[in-house]
């Protein structure tokens, strides 16, 4: 049975558990992250799919049914397990993907490394990728496909259902032409994204960076545009940007531009924070403690999160601070990443040295100034530290939205005020009222940023947590999801009335 909603995601809905030598598909533990985000829009249509990969030895005989049909609480829908080798991940995924395009989407020119990929290796995994979810889709299909691992599957997809509905979701943030153009296959990317009929970003910004590289390849005309509202012009100053771009033209073939921002589980974690067992932990991590105020930074071991940068700041406080001796810890949580790839591994060693030489410059037997911890701290834990934290410090880089900076917020319900000081250069921060800005690239506003939330007074953190809390939940991931089911609605409605305007008008 075809399917009026196909999710493109490259991983699996679900956790695959083997029992007695067979293989169980569990359904994801917790509701909290993307994949339950979106299975949750097989909800608005008549039949879904889902189509990932699934490593495998012999594409031709992979030793599982590339296609099976799940029933969990979602509903029931099919999955399509593309048969993938292990040498086909590494080069479309761990080396075109981390190794070109990520360094590229973070602005990080000097970190892109083009040797070694192999871009008709990236063409046939998008190829295929296409093909299983036409394979899947009705001929008007809504067909959604989620980020730059993807970029050539909307193209392939358009060849292989031209009146389908295809949307494209940037997670990431997008650049503009200067950074963008550095990849030789820009074109055939960006005519790939232009083949869908909208084109997703988080915020302003990144829509305005695209539209300004199709403009760097094409003569496109921008044909819709809207002001930004001030609501996603909160905290952030560097990614501001005033107007929205809404719809290109290039040569009368148009492409919606669409921003929405995906936001947190704010229910669910503040749900978290209030259960028993989680409260007696915050109290636990909060006697452990005593008088200390903890800093808190949470992300994964990557270049674009700033953790080098953290702990350098944090150095330099103890540095400039000695009656901050044994009152302040930083607990740095940073997940460890696959420390197969060169450039995770580096920052690894790197924020492990630096948190050994300020460990050992300053701690003491009953002081120790860091905490870092590489392993993923399981949801319901993290909100504890989250609940317990006197600062939250959040400072990528680069960083697509960030979801941290907004957990912090919703696990602080009747907690002691918190403060959040926040990277301009993190999504979140046109979104988040109430935060303290920094700008990590400077030694001196990190410095004054996190002097500024340690000595802020318990009146000015509630009113800040006030306002941060409410834009956390404002944007949370339910109006995100409402957006986009209106979003679909609109550009269904759109095609409708282009093949058959009577009939729109009568369906509307
Ligand atoms: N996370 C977690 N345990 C950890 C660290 C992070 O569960 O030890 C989760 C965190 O709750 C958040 C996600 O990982 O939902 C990280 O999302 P974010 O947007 O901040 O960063 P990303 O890793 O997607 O760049």
């Amino acid at each position: 049975m075809k399917s009026d909603l196909v999710i493109v995601y490259h991983r699996q809905p679900y956790e695959e558990v083997i029992t007695g030598g067979k293989t169980h598909y569990r359904e994801n533990s917790s509701p909290n992250g993307i994949v339950p985000t979106l299975k949750g829009f097989f909800g608005t249509a008549q039949r879904g799919a889902w189509v990932a990969w699934k490593e495998c030895e012999d594409t031709s005989d992979p030793g599982f049914d590339p296609v099976i049909e799940i029933s969990d609480s979602f509903g029931t829908y099919t999955v399509s397990r593309l048969p993938l080798t292990r040498e086909q991940v590494k080069s479309f995924y761990h080396v075109t993907s981390k190794e070109a395009f990520w360094p590229i989407l973070h602005g990080f020119k000097e970190r892109y490394n083009y040797d070694p990929v192999d871009w008709p290796t990236f063409r046939s995994v998008n190829w295929a990728f296409a093909e299983a979810a036409a394979e899947q889709a009705t001929d008007d299909a809504v067909i959604w496909v989620h980020d730059y691992n993807l970029w050539l599957v909307p193209g392939y997809l358009r060849q292989l259902k031209p009146d389908a509905t295809i949307c494209f979701f940037h997670h990431t943030p997008f650049p503009g032409p200067d950074m963008f153009n550095v990849l030789p296959w820009r074109a055939e990317i960006i005519d790939s994204l232009l083949a869908c009929d909208s084109v997703g970003f988080h915020i302003p910004r990144y829509a305005q960076n695209f539209a300004a590289v199709v403009r760097s390849l094409k003569a496109a005309r921008l044909t819709d545009e809207a002001e930004t509202p001030p609501r996603m012009l909160a905290t952030g100053g560097a990614l501001n940007d005033r107007l929205i771009p809404l719809e290109l033209d290039v040569a009368g073939a148009r492409t919606r531009i669409h921003t929405n921002p995906v936001g947190v589980n704010f229910d669910h974690i503040q749900t978290l924070a209030a259960k028993p067992d989680v409260q007696d932990r915050v109290a636990e991590i909060r006697a452990e403690l005593g008088d200390c105020k903890l800093v808190l930074s949470v992300s994964r071991t990557d270049y674009t999160k700033g953790n080098i940068e953290q702990l350098e700041a944090f150095e330099r406080l103890l540095q400039r601070r000695r009656d901050l001796h044994g009152k302040v810890r930083l607990m740095l949580v940073s997940v460890g990443a696959n420390r197969n790839m060169t450039a995770y591994a580096e920052i690894q060693e790197q924020t492990e040295s630096l948190t050994g030489r300020i460990n050992g410059t300053y701690g003491s037997f009953d002081w120790q100034p860091v905490s870092l911890i590489s392993r993923a701290i399981p949801l319901a834990q993290l909100v504890a530290y989250y609940a317990a934290a006197d600062v939250a410090s959040i400072t990528p880089l680069a960083d697509g939205l960030n979801l941290v900076a907004s957990e912090f917020c919703a696990a602080r319900d009747g907690q002691l005020p918190g403060a959040l000081v926040l990277s301009e250069f993190a999504g979140c921060a046109v979104l988040l009222d109430g935060a303290v800005p920094v700008n990590p690239f400077s030694a001196g506003s990190m410095d004054s940023g996190l002097e500024q939330a340690l000595a802020m007074t318990a009146d000015e953190a509630t009113a800040r947590m006030k306002a941060l809390r409410a834009s956390a939940k404002a944007w949370d991931i339910a109006a995100w999801t409402q957006r986009e089911i209106a979003h679909f609605q609109s550009l269904r409605l759109a095609r409708r009335k282009a093949a058959s305007p009577q009939q729109a008008t009568d369906a509307a």
